[in-house]
């Protein structure tokens, strides 16, 4: 008898954004003309960039030839597009890695989602919160989460980030084995100072906690003070793995290419107190369960480097940086209580008057025939809090923005 896996059957049904489909659909089936304007999906919409497409174009003609065809590549990805990353994003900020330490993937997600499989699954996990909904899905999947109460997983030590915080999450009052940080964040669009990201990687040193540093936006951030890596903090690399993309960088939600960073000093203990350095493990891990990502891909992610490269990218990041400092600036214009969208592509709104989440994304959708995100749909803290994106048009932001003029 094959018994599944239960843990599976811990996890809500409903995933957020099928819910939010489903009450999309509902308003128009009794409004079949309403023009609706979504600000809720976080995929990118600009094309991408000539010299990624060139160089896309390059790597095609290369594989219809015999010396140019490229088959299986190093599980760990081509050295061309690891040594462009250990150039371009660590040395010019002072840190020296090896493209050893660089795993190449098909994008964060999976990596976010797997590299839970390195540590043992009675580990703690602490995550701030609302949070991007993988890190603690993944670890349900495997029985790491506990059961879920009140729409809190049992084994999930959650930071809280709020205004009253001023999205400052707190060091937990406890030892915490494994903790998740998202910065720029998703959903709130908040940054981490390096002061205070020097507290996190003081704890993970003293208490021997190893940290998952989510580094998805840090294309977004434009402020010089804020660390765009963790390892700009001394002693992270004895303690962080992180996690990069080129998908919000630079439109490859499509492409598929990211990175994983693995630094050799990083160690975990065995049960005996034996050190084990995790870089080998991971090596280990994707030499057995991925088979790399396309040579197509690492060609188009190898192109975000080259000058022309960087100066596209750059204009892309503006124009939906355009967007959130002009939706910022209307809301606040509205009285509305705002916050990110400074250094991240997402602008996260109180509700006005405390209204509950799904309860302001619904009565937003009737009224103003616009779409934003419940932010209790990221966690507890996450309530009372809904949020936009970026991502979308000029024009159609602009159109937004008018339309809640109207109805607030
Ligand atoms: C979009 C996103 C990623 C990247 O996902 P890919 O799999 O690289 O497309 C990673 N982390 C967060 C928080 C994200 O929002």
């Amino acid at each position: 008898m094959a018994l599944v896996n239960e843990h599976f059957l811990k996890l809500p049904n409903n995933y957020l954004f099928a819910d939010v489909a489903k009450k999309i659909n509902a308003f128009k089936v009794s409004h079949p003309n309403a023009d609706v304007i979504s600000l809720g999906i976080g995929d990118v919409t600009r094309p991408l960039c000539p010299a990624v497409t060139e160089a896309m174009h390059r790597a095609v003609d290369e594989m219809a030839t015999e010396e140019g065809f490229h088959g299986y590549g190093p599980e760990q990805g081509y050295l061309f597009l690891r040594e462009a990353i250990v150039k371009n994003d660590f040395l010019p900020r002072g840190i020296r890695l090896d493209p050893s330490e660089i795993f190449v993937n098909d994008g964060a997600k999976s990596d976010t989602g797997n590299i839970q499989e390195l540590v043992r699954w009675d580990n703690s996990i602490g995550v701030t919160d609302p949070i991007y909904p993988v890190y603690i899905d993944s670890n349900v999947m495997i029985g790491r989460a506990g059961e879920l109460k009140d729409g809190r997983w049992s084994n999930v030590v959650y930071l809280p980030c709020t205004a009253e915080n001023n999205f400052v999450p707190q060091l937990p009052d406890r030892r915490v084995d494994i903790i998740y940080l998202c910065y720029p964040n998703n959903p709130t669009g908040t940054v981490i100072s390096k002061d205070e990201l020097r507290k996190w990687v003081n704890y993970a040193l003293k208490n021997d906690t190893l940290i998952f540093y989510d580094a998805a936006y840090e294309a977004y951030i434009k402020d010089p003070d804020i660390p765009h890596s963790i390892y700009e903090i001394k002693g992270a690399r004895k303690v962080a793995i992180e996690f990069h993309s080129f998908s919000k960088t630079a439109g490859f939600t499509g492409v598929r290419c990211g990175y994983t960073v693995v630094p050799k000093e990083l160690t975990a203990s065995t049960l005996s107190g034996g050190r084990i350095a995790l870089n080998q493990l991971w090596y280990r891990r994707q030499c057995t369960k991925f088979n790399g990502t396309s040579y197509i891909s690492q060609r188009a992610a190898e192109a975000t480097y080259t000058p022309e490269g960087k100066e596209q990218i750059r204009q892309t990041i503006a124009y939906y940086m355009d967007n959130a400092r002009m939706m910022r600036d209307e809301l606040s214009r509205l009285g509305l209580q705002v916050f990110g969208g400074e250094n991240a592509p997402y602008i996260w709104l109180k509700t006005p008057g405390g209204e509950g989440s799904w309860r302001f994304f619904e009565q937003m959708l009737y009224n103003a025939h616009v779409v934003c995100t419940p932010g209790v749909g990221f966690g507890p803290s996450g309530e009372g809090y809904v949020r936009f994106t970026a991502f979308g048009n000029h024009e159609d932001c602009a159109k937004a923005m008018e339309r809640l003029r109207k109805w607030i």
